[in-house]
């Protein structure tokens, strides 16, 4: 059967299809759809609904904030990270709370990572996927 939704945002059916009670029927499944993704949608993104997720990135130290010399890697460029543990999380990161242990010496990059942006909502989805 083939849908469509009008420039009025109201649904047709092809001919055949087009009984009162097979619209009916199409009308209810399509705001029950519409009614689910506006949910998904609106499900809140905040970091503590969030077990760190973009914490596990690699994460370059660009300028001196202070980050203690034990959380420092260097990379194969001689370039300084964050130091990540086997589990991938960075190793400032408390496994307890899943909150940042040197917060306010936290590079550059974490103060400019912002939640809810496109990247936050990727590396969710990624972990999402992850840990299924
Ligand atoms: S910024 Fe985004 S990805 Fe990072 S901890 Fe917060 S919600 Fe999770
Ligand atoms: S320094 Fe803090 S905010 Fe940045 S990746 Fe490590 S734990 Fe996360």
């Amino acid at each position: 059967m083939a849908l469509k939704v009008s420039a009025s945002n109201t649904l047709q059916t092809d001919s055949e299809y087009g009984q009162p009670g097979v619209k009916c029927a199409i009308i209810l499944i399509y705001v029950y759809t519409a009614i689910n993704i506006k949910n998904v949608s609106e499900t809140e993104v905040t970091c503590s609904n969030c077990q760190a997720c973009c914490c596990r990135l690699e994460v370059m130290i660009i300028t001196d904030t202070g980050v203690p010399d034990e959380h420092i890697a260097l990379d194969k460029w001689g370039g300084n990270t964050m130091l990540r543990l086997e589990d991938g999380w960075c190793s400032a990161l408390d496994r307890e709370t899943f909150m940042c242990s040197i917060y306010e010496n936290r590079p550059w990059v974490c103060r400019e990572f912002e939640m809810d942006s496109y990247e936050c909502h990727n590396e969710r989805e990624v972990q999402v996927v992850a840990s299924r």
